[in-house]
């Protein structure tokens, strides 16, 4: 079996609400759909995400990388040689979205040509994950309002609260929702680097009385002094994400003791790196959760699978919810969450993605 051909179709989804965190605002989902063909007719998918403030990819220079750098090199490699594939991708720096699509596209090949889900070829530990809603930030009452109706609808009781560089705003709303939920409810924090290490050291007493389990990258990711200063402050762990999208990073992170858990991002690494990543916090004592990626149902189901492979992401909360803040989705049947968690469907092989043909030609954005 030889891979034939590797297309980029880029399509564009509608929000149904613009979705604001610190690193901006995003009204539409704007992605790359990544396809791997082989000669025997079997096809993996993959979704990209264009994030210009988290990747500094667009949708043209996703189709572009595959188009000029990777697919010409792809094609011809047998599609379970996984080690000639990372030297591909690691022949191109960057296009981290690129190369994590291409990657988890070649998995839902593989478990395609053998028949089986790729859940159950990469361990298979869990058949559901504790979905978090990921709040987005604005006036408390409206944002607990939108963590009420998550609860009433869903059953979802783990939220993560978006800081942007104000630790008292965050505080307030921190306080009402565990007055809201009680103390049973999940609640952590993402600063996407907001904070200075100042302000984030004054507010880590009050963010453990409350409970919060987590503080993720509270500040650059490149202020390692600062970052230092919170993990030795004590009280709550922090979350790395961007200061650890690497095993190499994550290493740094991990062993220098300026994190004690990471977010595990499928969408950026691949499956192949996030397997690596979450191998080494295993061996280093460290939590790893699934954070959202802004995935349509696409990267949620394979982020799903993912997730509920690996014990150590299995028994964690996961970011799987962001697909339905979208109009529309381009598979045949998007995820369902119920009683606060999503499930893998270990019926369908490889991924558990069935790409809707009649809607991706209707949001595709290449015609
Ligand atoms: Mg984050």
């Amino acid at each position: 079996m030889k891979i034939r051909a590797v297309t980029a179709i880029p399509f564009v989804l509608p929000y149904l609400h613009p979705f604001h965190m610190a690193s901006g605002t995003v009204t539409e989902a704007a992605h790359v759909l990544i396809s791997i063909e082989t000669d025997d007719g079997l096809v993996g998918v993959a979704e990209a995400m264009s994030r210009s403030m988290i990747y500094g990819e667009s949708q043209a220079s996703i189709v572009e990388a595959v188009r000029a750098w990777f697919a010409p090199a792809l094609v011809g490699l047998d599609p379970f040689a996984t080690e000639s594939a990372q030297r591909v991708l690691r022949a191109v720096v960057a296009n981290e979205t690129a190369k994590g699509a291409i990657d988890i596209a070649l998995h839902d090949l593989r478990g395609k040509a053998v028949g089986q889900p790729t859940w159950r070829l990469l361990g298979a530990a869990a058949p559901s994950l504790r979905v978090t809603r990921m709040l987005g930030m604005g006036e408390p009452a409206e944002v607990v309002a939108s963590a009420v109706e998550a609860n009433q609808t869903y059953g979802i009781d783990s939220f993560k609260v978006k800081i942007d560089a104000d630790m008292s705003a965050a505080l307030v709303l921190l306080e009402a929702l565990r007055g809201q939920f009680g103390p049973d409810a999940l609640l952590y924090a993402d600063a996407n680097q907001s904070l200075s290490a100042e302000a984030a050291v004054a507010g880590l007493g009050r963010l453990a009385e409350l409970g919060v389990e987590l503080l993720e990258e509270p500040v650059p990711a490149t202020d390692f002094v600062g970052r230092a200063r919170i993990a030795a402050a004590g009280g709550i762990a922090i979350m790395a994400d961007e200061s650890a999208r690497t095993v190499e990073k994550a290493a740094l992170q991990l062993t220098a003791g300026s994190a004690r858990a990471l977010s595990i991002k499928p969408a950026g690494s691949g499956f192949t790196e996030a397997a690596r990543i979450v191998g080494l916090a295993r061996g280093l004592h460290s939590r790893t959760l699934i954070g959202s990626q802004g995935d349509s149902a696409i990267g949620t189901i394979t982020s799903t699978t993912f997730g509920a492979a690996f014990e150590s992401t299995a028994g964690e909360p996961a970011e799987l919810d962001y697909y339905l803040g979208l109009k529309d989705q381009i598979v045949t049947t998007a995820p369902v969450i119920s009683g606060g968690r999503i499930s893998v469907d270990p019926s369908i092989p490889g991924n558990g993605v069935v790409i809707d043909d009649d809607k991706l030609a209707h949001y595709r954005a290449d015609v």
